[in-house]
């Protein structure tokens, strides 16, 4: 028997229990007494009924009014599955708040749309992507906001199966695609692909030149090979023919050696952490300077290395090469070349300045990139491949290194290759004994 009935004939029968022998004495007051108990129990089940109306008219949780006797059971019910609901809320809210946080947190855009592609939620990336605002704009027609008309043809059609790309804002390029969820709802997601499309463009570029350089020798080339085998030629001749073809030959050996340095060097783990001897590094490129230049110039090293350095002595001494041989390369016959080292305790620098063309301001940006040349025919005529600078960037780079340009067209250039501290190390004893 449930305890609401057992509590409420407990109540009955102890009110008949004592209208009876009241009515033993005065058959009257017995029934007086019996009905007074009975309207004490009505007020009692009034007096709770009211105020389960009172919670239930604006039921504030946690409030569940308490109640007694018949009264406990129901009540006592009633706040155990107020607190059940009380604690799916909480997990459905943190559930909510789980998936808002991980929705703000995908690199993607996110855009919620009802089944008129109105706004009822989006991600701040999304905010960015579309330059729409998370708040003010809720309810609003998504169309009105983004109205690329490619966008809003994809939007009208039904078929969404791959995605649109739009341009946002200057040199915003994105990815736009639809899912559909739920019963008409749907997911607008968006995908920033400005710097994987400038990756491409890169690719695409640089197999153009890549072909464009290597087919001019080739050309050049097959000419010659036909030449010879077509006519007759004196044998003097033929041998001119063929220095020549053995010039271009070596040309694209030359790109096809770089391209491999630069693929090696970008693709390779960081370079090992060896000592490089400064010293003798630095002999070494002034006689090849001395060398190249073939007395053309006039070529001074200044500075005392007092430090060696940490990295690949292969790799620093190709990157210095470079410059030196741009140096000569680029300075017409009577210049002056000069190399220089430089360090401290905030690092070391190593500079070649030279007296020759020197390079127009606009170009300096753009002289690291492949292929890329202020005069095409001045470095061809000496050999330049176009990729010396890109081998020095990425070298010094490798080393946390940084390469800084200074120039003036007429008056010469500056190359400097900066190296922070912990790139330096001192010197063995035995040579520091040398250098002192
Ligand atoms: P290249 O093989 O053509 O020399 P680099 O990548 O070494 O290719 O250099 C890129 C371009 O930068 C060169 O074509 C040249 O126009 C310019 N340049 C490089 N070094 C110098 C310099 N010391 N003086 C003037 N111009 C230079």
């Amino acid at each position: 028997m449930s305890s609401v009935y057992r509590s409420t004939l407990t109540a009955l029968a102890g009110s008949a229990g004592v209208a009876l022998v009241i009515g033993l004495l005065d058959t009257a007051w017995g029934w007086a007494t019996f009905a007074l108990c009975l309207l004490a129990m009505l007020l009692y089940h009034v007096r709770h009924l009211a105020r389960l109306a009172r919670w239930a008219a604006s039921p504030v949780a946690g409030r569940v009014p308490e109640g007694s006797g018949a009264w406990d059971e129901v009540l006592g019910a009633l706040h155990r599955y107020e607190r059940a609901a009380e604690r799916r809320e909480q997990q459905l809210g943190d559930a909510l708040t789980r998936f808002r946080r991980a929705a703000q947190a995908l690199p993607d855009g996110v855009v919620i749309l009802d089944s008129a592609n109105r706004i009822e939620w989006c991600n701040h990336t999304a905010e960015l992507h579309l330059q729409i605002d998370g708040r003010a704009d809720l309810g609003q027609p998504i169309a009105n906001l983004v109205r690329d008309p490619q966008f809003v043809d994809y939007l009208a059609t039904e078929e969404h199966a791959a995605p649109v790309r739009i341009s946002r804002g200057p040199g915003l390029s994105l990815s736009l695609q639809l899912v559909q969820f739920g019963e008409a709802q749907k997911l607008l997601l968006s995908r920033d692909m400005t710097q994987s499309e400038r990756v491409e463009t890169m690719r695409r570029d640089f197999v153009a030149n890549v072909s464009h350089e290597l087919r001019t020798p080739l050309t050049v080339l097959v000419g010659f090979l036909e030449t010879v085998r077509e006519l007759k030629l004196d044998p003097q001749r033929v041998r001119d023919y063929l220095g020549m073809m053995g010039d271009q030959s070596a040309r694209m050996q030359r790109i096809i050696d770089d391209l491999l340095t630069l693929s090696v060097l970008e693709a390779a783990p960081p370079p090992p952490t060896e000592r490089v001897r400064v010293g003798p590094l630095l002999a070494r490129l002034r006689a090849d300077a001395e060398a190249l230049s073939g007395g053309r110039h006039s070529i001074t090293l200044h500075g005392e290395a007092t430090t060696d350095l940490l990295g690949a002595d292969s790799e620093l001494a190709s990157a210095f090469a470079n410059l030196v041989s741009n140096a000569i390369r680029y300075t017409p016959a009577g210049g002056k070349v000069g190399l220089a080292w430089r360090d401290g305790a905030d690092g070391a620098s190593f500079s070649v300045e030279d007296t020759g063309l020197g390079i127009a301001s606009e170009h300096i940006p753009r002289l690291t990139e492949r292929f890329y040349r202020v005069d095409r025919s001045r470095s061809r005529e000496t050999g330049g491949t176009g990729l010396g600078l890109a081998i020095v960037k990425h070298a010094v780079a490798r080393h946390q290194a940084t390469l800084d340009v200074e120039s003036r067209p007429g008056a010469g250039s500056r190359f400097t290759v900066r190296f922070p501290a912990q790139r330096t190390l001192p010197l063995e004893p035995a040579r520091q004994a040398e250098a002192g």
